[in-house]
């Protein structure tokens, strides 16, 4: 596996590829890898011939109060993982040469997409991401990015942006990975003490039981997300963010349940944020 340290350099490599016809999936990350990372991974893999992961703390999508500098990195760990899955490139950028002194620029994807769930409880995150992916895809250039559904509005966000700027780059999203408890794997799961980590696996079954009155025909989303806050309250120390039911498409909150949706919501536990979410469908008349 060729690790690769500038942008310019990674140029190169994709475009040495590219001209050879070779596809390139490409799987975007901040490293402390896990499973669900490795899931991305393989899925690029199988139908990619070359197969790039970056691995980049991005200082732009972390606010001033957020775990930045305390952000888990276990670089060696993540490298030998790549480079044992059979991954061609792991692109490795440094800060200053991602965003050099005079920097000036920010991407963002505006309206409906950005404005609810974690946008306004993470100002600036958004711009964050999109602003390094779009360095990211223009390094790499690939045929095929892969995301995952556990950050279900980053992938819309990201979705959107490759369609408004002609990035031409077909998006697939793949479905969140879980603990056998069923608490998403997340690289910030590792702040959880003994005891928060107990409590965590209750987000997920909110969102079932969310799912599960929607699938018994529970249309209100008033009534679904009641259903959900009352098992969260159970939660030792769990203090709920939000709790929302969107379009799924669409990211706008529902009041009444039609077609596709997202349950989705950000619970704290101490200091430590989590994100889920599960798509449902009301039954069909
Ligand atoms: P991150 O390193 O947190 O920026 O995540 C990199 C990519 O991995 C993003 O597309 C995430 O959505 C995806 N990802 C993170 N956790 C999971 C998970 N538990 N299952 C599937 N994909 C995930």
């Amino acid at each position: 596996m060729r690790l690769i340290r500038s942008i310019e350099e990674q140029a190169k490599v994709s475009e040495s590829w590219r001209r050879r016809g070779s596809v390139i999936g490409f799987v975007p990350t901040m490293g402390a890898l896990h499973r669900g990372h490795m899931s991305l991974v393989d899925a690029s893999l199988a139908v990619a011939d070359r197969t790039i992961v970056s691995v980049f703390v991005n200082p732009r999508q972390f606010g001033p109060k957020e775990d930045y500098s305390r952000y888990p990195r276990t670089f060696a760990g993540d490298r030998r993982m790549l480079a044992r899955a059979g991954v061609d490139a792991l692109f490795a950028p440094g800060a200053r040469s991602m965003y050099p002194k005079e920097f000036a620029t920010r991407v963002e994807v505006t309206g409906q997409l950005s404005r609810g769930l974690c946008g306004p409880r993470r100002p600036g995150h958004f711009s964050g991401v999109t602003t390094v992916v779009a360095k990211l895809l223009n390094a790499v250039r690939p045929d095929l990015l892969f995301l995952g559904q556990k950050d279900a509005q980053q992938a819309a966000i990201i979705g959107r942006l490759i369609l408004d700027l002609n990035l031409g780059v077909k998006v697939k999203v793949l479905p969140t990975v879980r603990e056998p408890d069923g608490l998403a794997l997340s690289s910030r799961n590792r702040y959880l003490s003994v005891g928060q980590r107990k409590v965590a696996p209750l987000l997920y079954r909110a969102l079932r039981s969310g799912r599960d009155a929607i699938r018994e025909g529970v249309l209100s989303a008033a009534s679904v997300r009641a259903r959900m806050r009352r098992m969260l309250a159970a939660g030792r120390g769990l203090r709920i963010q939000y709790l929302d039911i969107v379009d799924a498409r669409t990211l706008q909150p529902v009041s009444r349940i039609r077609g596709r949706v997202l349950l989705a919501a950000a619970v704290l536990l101490g200091a430590t944020r989590l994100i889920d979410n599960l798509p449902a469908r009301a039954p069909r008349r």
